[in-house]
């Protein structure tokens, strides 16, 4: 990399959310449970290198439900699930664990709510996307959805007093407001969640990023393609007017981007883990980094609760023998605070 870089800043919060914490951990635990393979609807969470390490310890990874075998364990990723991928899983008869962000079941109840009350409801979010497409499905019939560039022209509700607006978690925070300034223009009895859909995770991490923009010349965005927050922290970034890249890991970080910079920010989405955060900086130098936090974050998710169930019972009736204990981690379920979603991908790829 070139000389001529001095600083490299981190940004705090990065990484890793309550929500990704929790479905790594729950995965890692059905992995340790159940001989491979353990099927898992649709990636656990959108990172290249957690998927891969977990299929590397037989985790299969599937698109539908009909190719889960019937009786073998599933777990359904944290992004969410449509009704009836959750009752199909179900009935798969085997184990079945829900991962989804209670983040994300917040905005299933708030559509499922406001469908039953007779409004149309405005899903601001991207097509195709596993949180987009499992939170449409709880309503079909009442949810139009608007990606942030589109705008709201083509939505046409049967009764402008009976308007919904809600959204996906990981949007850029300046792309919703623009739309829930223009939705609120158009619809004055707009209704919409008192607590933002974007989620904490989401609203730290880019607040974070923008005060890293503007102390730096390049900033690098550490996280896969199909992670939606990821993405927006770039758009973020790029807001302020400087350079910013998103990189997988340390074989996509390129010399050329910091011929004139000397100080280089590296944030991480959600879903990308510290080992590739550590990776990336030990490409753009290993220059040491200094922290730029904006906030601190003490969210925790415990584990769904079937798990919990699950692990429980297996530890009740197998005592003194199987203790549902991770190598060199917790073996009992009040620790599970203990110990977090980088140590349990360690533990995979022991
Ligand atoms: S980004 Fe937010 S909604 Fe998504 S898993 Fe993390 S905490 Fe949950």
């Amino acid at each position: 990399m070139p000389d001529m870089i001095d600083t490299v800043l981190l940004a705090a919060p990065r990484g890793f959310c309550a929500g990704v914490e929790m479905a790594i951990k729950a995965l890692t635990w059905m992995v340790r449970v159940f001989p491979a393979p353990v099927y898992c609807y649709h990636e656990i969470v959108h990172n290249a290198s957690v998927v891969e390490g977990f299929e590397r310890a037989g985790v299969v990874f599937v698109e539908s439900i009909d190719d889960v075998p019937p009786g073998a364990p599933v777990m359904l990723s944290a992004h969410g699930s449509a009704p009836e991928v959750v009752a199909a899983a179900r009935e798969r008869g085997g184990v079945m664990i829900d991962a989804v962000c209670p983040l994300v079941t917040k905005v299933h109840h708030e559509v499922k709510k406001r469908a039953a009350d007779g409004f149309d409801i405005i899903y601001v979010g991207h097509h195709g996307h596993d949180e987009a497409v499992g939170t449409m499905a709880e309503a079909p019939e009442a949810v139009s959805i608007v990606d942030p560039d589109e705008g709201l022209d083509r939505f046409i509700p049967r009764d402008p007093g009976r308007v919904a607006l809600v959204a996906q978690t990981t949007l850029g925070l300046f792309e919703w407001e623009s739309v829930l300034d223009d939705a609120k223009r158009r619809f004055p009895h707009l209704w919409t969640a008192r607590r933002s859909d974007l989620c904490y995770a989401t609203t730290n991490r880019q607040e974070a990023v923008t005060a890293l923009a503007k102390r730096c010349d390049v900033v690098l965005v550490v996280g896969s393609e199909n992670s939606s927050n990821t993405q927006a922290l770039v758009r973020v970034s790029q807001a302020q007017g400087t350079p910013s890249f998103r990189v997988d890991g340390p074989e996509a970080v390129d010399a050329r981007w910091f011929t004139a910079a000397e100080t280089v920010g590296v944030t991480a989405g959600a879903s990308a883990p510290d080992q590739s955060v550590r990776a990336v900086i030990e490409a753009v130098g290993d220059i040491g980094g200094e922290v730029l936090r904006v906030t601190t974050e003490d969210e925790y998710f415990p584990l769904p609760p079937s798990l919990r169930t699950l692990l429980a019972a297996l530890q009740a009736v197998v005592e003194g023998g199987y203790t549902a204990r991770l190598p060199g981690r917790p073996g009992l379920l009040q620790d599970d605070r203990s110990w977090g979603a980088a140590e349990a991908l360690d533990v995979l790829a022991d």
